[in-house]
């Protein structure tokens, strides 16, 4: 239960000097977020990639949560130069009041990298992409934005795909357009950077991926 977790009463409550000390007074607000980023092999990866862009992890786990911020803490003392100063975490869950974090269009990508499945219908509620939620990750997200999502489990992939295929703020974008838009780093973190991935691929077990744009909102004719 996270009836003991804390929220934000709205993004300009928030104060990001505590999760970004190098980046105070700079104005940033984070531009990348992890949904349910659990032990951080993506926000790690791609901390040096944009050492520019401010990135969140959100998790729901206690002791994943703490485990992620003992490794950036660590890697923000060892290395030299203002490296993994991008990126933080914070406990929450993200299905509930996401917009209270960020700002409205304040993200330019969205993670959702190996989900927990939910298997059994009556928990398809529970699954972190719905036709609820995504209206809260239309509304972070700013228009040209991208939503990654990846998983093991190919039930869940075309869940995923089918409800932001039918948003009307999403569009379907494939691998081959991202890479050429110069986001193959980022996708080929998305596939291995996290331990989920890794997992996956001490397994020998296959990886769908299904990424989309927001668009603009459209107009009435
Ligand atoms: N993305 C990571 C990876 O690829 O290694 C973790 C994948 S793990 C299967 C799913 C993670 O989502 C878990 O760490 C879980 O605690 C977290 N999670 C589940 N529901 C969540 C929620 N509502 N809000 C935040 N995190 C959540």
């Amino acid at each position: 239960s996270d009836h003991s977790l804390e929220y934000p009463a709205a993004p300009s409550t928030l104060n990001w000097d505590v999760y970004f000390p190098a980046f105070s007074s700079s104005g940033k607000t984070p531009e990348f977020a992890d949904i349910g980023c659990g032990f951080g092999g993506l926000l790690i990866s791609l901390a040096t990639l944009y050492p520019e862009t401010l990135m969140l992890g959100m998790e729901i786990r206690v002791q994943v949560t703490q485990y992620v911020e003992d490794r950036i803490a660590a890697l923000r003392a060892t290395s030299s130069g203002a490296n993994y100063q991008n990126v933080s975490v914070v406990r929450a869950n993200a299905m509930k009041f996401l917009p209270n974090f960020f700002p409205k269009h304040s993200l330019s990508a969205l993670f959702f990298l190996f989900p927990d499945p939910h298997f059994k219908l009556r928990k398809h509620k529970a699954r972190i992409i719905s036709p609820t939620l995504l209206a809260e990750y239309a509304h972070v997200l700013r228009p040209g934005g991208i939503v990654y999502t990846i998983t093991d489990v190919r039930d869940l992939h075309e869940w995923m795909k089918a409800h932001l295929e039918a948003f009307p703020l999403f569009e379907s974008v494939d691998e081959e357009t991202l890479r050429q838009e110069g986001r193959g780093p980022i996708i080929d973190a998305v596939y291995t950077s996290t331990e989920e991935g890794k997992k996956v691929e001490r397994n020998a077990g296959e990886k769908w991926l299904a990424c989309f744009r927001r668009v603009e909102a459209r107009r009435n004719v």
